[in-house]
């Protein structure tokens, strides 16, 4: 597998009165590792938002590989996001959390079973796949939420203040094994912190 080239071109987008994106341009080639740092409310959310197609910029672009993903919805764009909390569903499995995306997309169960194990397998969990997610440490759930991005097949990792819910520790051992993850994969990772030591890191 191989991380899509992100170019994002002169992005805005307006709630009201609030400028949370106002002409917002970059590039991220294939395979690096991207920090963006800003304070909270800076629309950094708004921004990966924008990006896994969960929100619409009222004007600009976003290519992956030189291809505007402007009109392709979430699932089709090869994106996972993980948001602040991650997100897991509290009542599902290990295991249901990172089907569930490809159950709603309808692959055939054998498949679904080959990519979940293989994800869990990546992140060290699949001991764990009967487990809920409060039964899991802070770093676990970040991998499992790691292993639902793969499981369905992201090129482009975006990470939202990922570790902010863990303690600094647990933050060196997941940030390393993240790093490590993505590099062995080829993923391109886009990962938007207000905390300026973890954006240097
Ligand atoms: P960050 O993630 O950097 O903290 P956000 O992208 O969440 O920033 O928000 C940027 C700005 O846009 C903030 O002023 C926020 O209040 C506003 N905003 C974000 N989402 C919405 C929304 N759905 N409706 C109204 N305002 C929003
Ligand atoms: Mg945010």
């Amino acid at each position: 597998m191989r991380g899509a080239k992100v170019s994002v071109r002169d992005l805005r987008k307006r709630y009201g009165a609030v400028k949370a994106l106002d002409g917002v341009t970059f590039d991220v080639e294939s395979g690096e590792y991207f920090v963006i740092l800003g304070p909270v409310g800076s629309g950094r959310s708004t921004l990966l938002k924008c990006i896994a197609g969960l929100e619409r910029p009222d004007s600009g672009d976003i290519l992956f590989d030189g291809e505007s993903v402007l009109g392709l919805p979430p699932e089709k764009r090869l994106v996972g996001y993980m948001p602040p909390g991650y997100a897991l569903f509290p009542h599902m499995t290990v295991w249901e959390n990172v089907a569930y995306g490809l159950w709603i997309r309808g692959y055939p169960r054998r498949e679904v079973e080959e990519r979940v194990e293989e994800a869990l397998k990546l992140v060290g969990l699949l001991h764990r796949a009967d487990s809920y997610p409060h039964q899991l440490s802070g770093g676990q759930r970040q991998r499992i939420a790691l292993a639902r991005a793969l499981a369905s097949g992201a090129r482009v990792l975006l990470l939202d203040e990922p570790l902010t819910a863990l303690d600094a520790v647990l933050t060196l051992e997941v940030r390393r094994e993240v790093r490590r993850l993505a590099k062995s994969l080829g993923l391109t990772v886009i990962h938007v912190t207000h905390n300026q030591e973890e954006a240097m890191a």
